[in-house]
């Protein structure tokens, strides 16, 4: 579990929070159970998702488990920063569907003394590092990688395997398309379905 750091902040500035893994590992509501801690504490949070996220419902964070959290769906990275000025918390979720132009916006807030805590895929279907999610890891002060549960084997998995044939790298309405499965199932799986498919060509 993530141990936060004390919250009455007088160095004046931020830091960044990364939670990462493949899709079912429980990443939006690790970012909503941090956000709500922060809420406890009487901070001030926002939550900001890409507008292409439209699963479920247009203006929540919604997790797997219907465990819904107000959110405001931004076409940018840039206008996140625009909201966000009087925050303590910003949470950012799904930020793997961002530009690379989030990197430099996470900093940007972190230097203006907010806590900025991002979820996100690090992996694309094809298991290629996904969107902005490689920079953030770097650049953050703390990273979290969760994992889902191999639905072959039941060891952990941190692949998000599709199921349907397709080379479109979003596809919503999620849970009948992915599975999550460990690095060997995930390999027999990608050689059946495809046997000259190539993680990292
Ligand atoms: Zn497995």
């Amino acid at each position: 579990m993530f141990l936060e750091k004390e919250t009455n902040n007088t160095s004046g500035s931020g830091w960044i929070e990364v939670i990462c893994g493949s899709m079912f590992s429980g990443k939006t509501e690790e970012l909503i159970r941090r956000l709500n801690r922060a809420r406890i504490a009487k901070q001030k949070v926002e939550i900001f998702k890409p507008e292409l996220d439209k699963r479920y419902s247009e203006a929540d964070v919604v997790s797997h488990d219907a465990n819904a959290i107000r959110s405001i769906p931004v076409q940018s990275a840039s206008q996140i920063l625009f909201y966000a000025g009087d925050c303590d918390v910003v949470g950012i979720d799904e930020a793997q569907f961002f530009d690379a132009e989030l990197t430099a916006v996470c900093n940007q807030l972190a230097d203006m003394g907010i806590r900025v805590i991002v979820a996100g895929l690090d992996m694309d279907f094809s298991g290629k590092p996904f969107g902005p999610m490689p920079q953030l890891l770097s650049i953050a002060e703390y990273v979290s990688k969760v994992h889902a549960i191999c639905m072959r084997c039941g060891n952990l998995a941190h692949y998000s395997f599709r199921t349907i044939a397709s080379d479109k790298l979003v596809i919503l309405g999620e849970t009948e398309s992915y599975e999550p499965l460990c690095r060997s199932c995930y390999n027999k799986a990608t050689r059946q379905s495809d046997p000259t498919h190539k993680k990292d060509s």
